[in-house]
């Protein structure tokens, strides 16, 4: 497969952005080589500058959901580009949008729009710590919510440390009241709200998480997490980034019956362009300015194009809901990539919710960062290349979920069984 146009593409582009790319995870850091360009993609698939054609599994990192370029998404778009693009004055499209996530994400009562999911997982915090008048934040290793300074923490070696930076950069000052505690660890958990309890503002997390790879919670994981906060008076804050309109129509948290009291999301609800949210209950959410003293704008925020297309996007699944559809293909790509795995003896773990999944390369169970990360992330790489070789684009990353659109049925899936049963068995000889 030739890549040389995305090869020099790649060297000019370093020499005028940092590390060529404005976001560290499209670097190829972790499976080595360099990053392809695209030049367009369609449904299910990316063509890049040299005219390579690849099964597209990353969607954007989640936004995709109805593939690239949904003919409805497109057109929703254009009709809106020609009458203006940003006004900083209200529209009606924006209590439209607010309205569908109200009638869609179950604990939501009132929303306001941001830019991004770094957004709006910045404001929830500061809302809960308005709101609570307290200043601790628990976090979970491996949970990802966006580049926040207060949320960039690494955990000590110890068990319930408070964060240190895990960026020069952020001052210890901005993660001394983090702490960092242990994904699906429901001891720690309990041991910390006895510890403090009455001095925290809030818990924030990835309900079912994607960003150390897929990791599902444990369902008492999360029982404990919405008991301990409502006994303790912290708000549950639900990262629902990547999982809301993905894993159902309300998020992970109609899929698990958990109940949070704000959610913070992005990806699918700008339907490919730059949108974040945060909502929850209408007690909390009246203390955001202008209707309480908790300071929150954005020149951007509620940005037509951005209405336009999330709109689209969130019509067409709250319309034609696809997530049965999504399971099925998931299923069998799942079913299909253990088979093979087991047949070449590769010890793996494939973890998936719905049409979010990471084959990892380990013996397992993987339940939290420590054992995602004893993966052979050698192993990965070499898979991660074959794939390409075979037209399948994967994350880059290990440490990364995959994640199928409605376009990938089951063609698309056997496609990528047949490049999988080559690279794996390339790779393991
Ligand atoms: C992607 C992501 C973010 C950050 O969103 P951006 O739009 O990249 O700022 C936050 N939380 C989770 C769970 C994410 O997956």
């Amino acid at each position: 497969m030739q890549r040389t146009k995305s090869k020099s593409a790649f060297e000019k582009a370093k020499t005028l952005v940092p590390g060529g790319v404005n976001s560290p995870a499209r670097a190829f850091g972790g499976v080595g080589g360099t990053p392809i360009f695209i030049d367009h993609a369609s449904g299910p698939h990316l063509f890049d500058i040299d005219g390579n054609k690849y099964v597209d599994f990353i969607g954007s990192w989640g936004p995709m959901i109805l593939g690239h370029a949904h003919p409805k998404v497109v057109h929703a778009i254009q009709n809106t580009a020609v009458k203006g693009s940003s006004f900083g004055a209200p529209t009606e499209m924006e209590s439209q949008m607010a309205e569908l996530i109200i009638s869609m994400v179950p604990s939501i009562e009132m929303v306001r729009m941001v830019n991004s999911g770094t957004e709006a997982t910045m404001s929830a915090l500061r809302l809960a710590r308005g709101f609570t008048g307290r200043d601790l934040i628990i976090k979970f290793a491996g949970c990802y919510h966006g580049h926040v300074d207060s949320l960039l923490v690494q955990a000590g070696s110890a068990a319930t440390t408070l964060g240190v930076p895990s960026s020069p950069g952020v001052p210890k000052g901005c993660t001394a009241d983090t702490l960092v505690l242990r994904y699906n660890d429901i001891e720690e958990l309990k041991h910390t709200f006895l510890k403090m309890g009455d001095k925290i503002a809030c818990v924030i997390l990835e309900p079912v998480v994607g960003n150390m790879g897929l990791i599902p919670p444990a369902a008492e994981f999360l029982k404990e997490l919405r008991n301990l906060t409502r006994q303790f008076g912290a708000v549950l804050i639900l990262d629902e980034v990547m999982t809301g309109f993905r894993l159902s129509a309300g998020g992970a948290q109609q899929l698990l019956g958990i109940e949070p009291d704000l959610t913070a999301l992005g990806k699918i609800v700008g339907g490919g362009l730059p949108v974040g949210a945060y909502g929850g209950k209408k007690e909390i959410m009246a203390k955001v300015m202008p209707s309480g003293p908790v300071y929150q704008a954005g020149t951007l925020s509620g940005n037509p194009l951005a209405m336009a297309a999330g709109i689209a996007t969130l019509l067409e699944l709250k319309q034609n809901p696809p997530y049965e559809k999504l399971e099925k293909y998931a299923q069998r790509l799942e079913d299909g990539l253990h088979k093979i795995a087991q047949s070449l003896n590769i010890p793996h773990v494939i973890n998936r919710v719905g049409s979010m999944w990471t084959f990892f390369f380990t013996a397992g169970p993987v339940t939290d960062y420590d054992t995602a990360k004893k993966s052979d992330t050698k192993m990965f790489s070499k898979f991660f290349w074959a794939m390409m070789d075979r037209g399948v684009y994967l994350p880059c990353s290990q440490f990364e979920a995959a994640f199928n659109s409605i376009t990938h049925d089951e063609a698309i899936m056997d496609f990528t069984l047949n490049a999988a049963r080559e690279a794996l068995a390339e790779i393991s000889s």
